[in-house]
């Protein structure tokens, strides 16, 4: 069977309430841009669907005002296959404006929200494997209701009596449901876009729904205690690896070179003497990378003695390195360097510095800091002859 799965992440998350720990610092994003041991909640929820062979199209709606930095995720966390959409009003007109933009013809469609990031891949499977097998229109992954149930009058709060829970289940996602039976759910239920799941528009139309029960911990993220609770879990469950590289860097300043810091160009009256571009700033970043993920050094992934880097741009270098980085599971914290300099004044250009090295590590610009310093004359950068640079750069194992 193929399924094509839809995501619904399109709420701004209204319940959920911090100023703080956000990765993406873009305004009006939704409480999924929220960082979850250092990657968004959304990245997490994805990642889980990556590697399940029955679902052929995965289509994710987000806030319209979030497709520009979502769009850049795909990339920057290694996503693969994913289409970003604009949400809608409500989760059911989200998962409405998906289903139109379905492309392929899959006879089964799942739903899950962006907000649940620690559904095991194996109840994902397990419910694949329940569709295929009973003729049921959809499935719901479900928890039994532990706690006991009062029902309670309204008005005066006296306990009427205890709820037999016994046949109770929590309705939780994925969902998976015939998609013919969901598009007719959606033209006939005369309230469609305020339902809260896919399973109560098939029960209006009568159609056969069964929960698939599960023993795992699958929290919708609501609140921001939850997210805080979601870590501590994750935290628990594989303590993060982390490692700490330093490097560093020096050039000769010379007449008739151009100067790169950061990767962004320097109007000044020299330049740097070297084999490549000479960004001594981009150079110390990249060996402190390096030595953070045990790579060996700059030298050895980009000789000097080959012609072919003659004059290579530094920013191509450390995106190389980036590449392999990745492919090793590692991803950047952040990074703190110093620019010793003499002259010229570097402030002007800190911030588009910070944000092409941000670009480059594929991190937020508040995790970058380049501090810029002089030599009070003192040696051969107070004396304008040199540049030098120290950078030290934090990773973290994610894969
Ligand atoms: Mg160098």
């Amino acid at each position: 069977m193929a399924i094509s799965l839809i995501v619904a992440a399109g709420g701004m998350g209204t319940r959920f309430d911090s100023g703080a720990d956000k990765t993406e610092t873009a305004p009006a994003q939704s409480k999924l841009f929220y960082s979850l041991q250092d990657k968004p909640i959304l990245v997490h929820t994805l990642a889980r669907f990556q590697n399940i062979p029955a679902i052929t199209e995965v289509l994710v709606a987000v806030p319209q005002t979030s497709l520009p930095t979502v769009k850049r995720w795909s990339r920057t966390y290694q996503l693969k296959g994913i289409r970003w959409i604009k949400g809608g009003k409500t989760r059911a007109e989200s998962v409405w404006n998906a289903l139109r933009q379905l492309k392929q013809k899959n006879e089964w469609v799942m739903v899950h929200d962006g907000a649940r990031p620690l559904v095991t891949p194996d109840d994902i499977k397990t419910l694949c494997r329940e569709a295929a097998r009973n003729g049921a229109d959809g499935l719901v992954l479900a928890r039994r209701v532990v706690p006991t149930l009062k029902k309670v009058a309204a008005e005066s709060r006296e306990i009427e009596h205890t709820v037999d829970r016994r046949d109770l289940y929590e309705a939780e996602t994925p969902q998976l449901v015939r998609k013919k039976s969901l598009a007719a759910a959606y033209e006939r239920h005369p309230d469609a876009f305020a339902a809260t799941d896919e399973a109560s528009l098939l029960e209006y139309m009568k159609a056969k729904v069964r929960v698939v029960t599960h023993t795992n911990w699958n929290p919708k993220i609501t609140a921001y205690q939850d997210l805080k609770l979601a870590e501590a879990y994750l935290n628990g469950a594989a303590p993060a690896l982390q490692r700490t590289g330093l490097g560093f860097d020096c050039h000769r300043l010379v007449p008739k070179r151009p100067l790169y810091l950061g990767g962004v160009k320097i109007p000044f009256s020299k330049g740097a003497l070297g084999h490549s571009d000479g960004d001594a700033l981009l150079h110390a970043i990249t060996d402190a990378l390096l030595g953070a993920t045990g790579q060996g050094d700059i030298g050895e992934h980009f000789s000097d003695r080959k012609k072919k880097y003659k004059n290579i741009r530094s920013t191509k270098i450390l995106e190389s390195i980036m590449l392999k980085t990745r492919k090793l599971g590692w991803q950047v914290v952040n990074v703190d360097s110093n620019v010793i300099l003499e002259k010229p004044r570097l402030g002007p250009r800190k911030r588009a510095i910070r944000r092409q090295i941000a670009k480059l590590l594929g991190i937020a610009e508040e995790n970058v800091s380049v501090k810029a310093k002089t030599a009070e004359g003192l040696g051969a950068e107070g004396q304008g002859l040199a540049v030098r640079c120290e950078a030290i750069v934090t990773v973290r194992k994610v894969a």
